[in-house]
């Protein structure tokens, strides 16, 4: 089946008791039991809920996978990955990744004794001198943000595989439009919910998807014992946005293609970070492993100031200063000041993230729209 069917049919069978064509909101916590131990396959809804599992098969189908488990945020999911580990275990990590999944590894889980070690992850060979006898997972984000770094998933999994160790890949720029994980040899694909499969910025949400039996019952294990379960209502939200999840991302990504290349020969703006340019340095690989570039787009001004990178993040109209993405209406931010602000300024410079830059979540308005508010904020 191609995507776009996919997306509009994963996960949905009429409701048993209606006809429903829609999974319904099974807003319940617990289910009545016919005797005491007989029950229809639910019996507490941290464990099990009917809105969710049909979101959850829907997400391991929307991504070639086997199994899906929801979560109530996408750092919830990779929570849960991490408490697959023991203290003294390692974690192979990129060095440009979201700030909230850094902070987690740094703020928390190093207090358990999981030691993380960072490394640039466009260069595959840094993480195969990276890894020890100590390392039972490595951690990507492709494309990253918001540098839009490439790293090759089949490559660094032709590492891993043979020394059992587990690839996990956040998904979350790409989306299972544009990426498999699974396809290229990844363990687990974990995606923060609340932004592309999503889609219309209403929803908190995270998912795991793998192949695995074992480790399915494993996360679901830590997904039920630690409880970081979206609600029914998320769980319904997110099944009806996946149905367009095709449709919008054809228009993120043209949309995307458009503004880079407007940015791109604009007097007034530097470096546009957008890996469908030729000249991007992981432009063969992300060619090689997606489908379209995505509309996630970052750019600094040749006046390198954070006074003008401000004058203009105040200036769009139609672009909203905000966090988040992959909604369908566009967002602008100031990664250092906001999503980034968690990683400390030095270790923020040294990984390339200026105080200038400057993030899009490009929207699926109309293009012609879209360029005139940046045309007059850029000035
Ligand atoms: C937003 C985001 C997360 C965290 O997800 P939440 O749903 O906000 O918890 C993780 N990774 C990436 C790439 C993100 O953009």
């Amino acid at each position: 089946m191609k995507p776009a069917t996919k997306f509009i049919h994963a996960g949905a069978h009429p409701d048993p008791s209606t006809g429903a064509i829609m999974t319904p909101v099974y807003q319940t916590s617990t289910y009545v039991q016919e005797a005491p131990g007989v029950n229809k396959g639910f019996e507490y809804a941290r464990s099990q809920n009917p809105t969710r599992k049909a979101l959850e098969e829907a997400l391991a189908i929307i991504e070639n996978g086997q199994f899906g488990l929801a979560f109530s945020s996408g750092v919830a999911a990779t929570d849960a990955v991490i408490k697959l580990l023991s203290p003294g275990d390692e974690v192979i990590c990129a060095n440009d990744m979201y700030g909230g999944t850094y902070r987690l590894f740094t703020k928390v889980f190093e207090r358990f004794g999981i030691i993380f070690t960072y490394v640039d992850t466009t260069h595959s060979e840094n993480v195969g001198k990276a890894i020890s006898s100590k390392t039972k997972l490595v951690w990507l984000e492709t494309p990253t943000n918001p540098l839009m770094n490439i790293t090759d998933i089949a490559a660094i999994a032709a590492l891993t595989k043979p020394k059992n160790i587990l690839l996990a890949v956040d998904n979350t720029f790409a989306s299972p439009a544009l990426q498999n994980p699974l396809d290229l040899g990844a363990d687990i694909v974990m995606h923060s919910v609340t932004k592309y499969l999503g889609g219309h910025s209403d929803v908190i949400q995270g998912a795991l998807v793998m192949n695995d039996a074992d480790l399915r019952e494993k996360l679901y294990f830590i997904q039920k014992s630690c409880g970081a379960v979206p609600g029914p209502m998320d769980c319904f939200l997110v099944l009806r946005g996946i149905k367009t999840l095709g449709v919008r991302m054809k228009a993120h990504c043209e949309n995307g293609r458009i503004i880079a290349n407007w940015l791109r020969q604009h007097p007034k703006v530097g470096k546009v970070y957008w890996p469908g340019f030729e000249d991007h340095p992981g432009y063969a690989v992300a060619k090689k492993q997606m489908k379209d570039f995505g509309g996630m787009i970052s750019f600094e001004l040749k006046d390198d100031s954070v006074e003008e990178a401000r004058r203009v993040l105040s200036a769009t109209h139609l672009f909203s200063l905000a966090e988040s993405l992959g909604g369908v209406e566009s967002l602008i931010n100031h990664p250092a000041s906001m999503t980034h602000a968690s990683i400390p300024r030095e270790e923020r410079i040294k990984n390339g993230l200026s105080d200038s830059l400057i993030r899009l979540s490009v929207g699926i308005e109309d293009a012609d729209d879209l360029v005139e508010d940046l045309a007059k904020a850029i000035g």
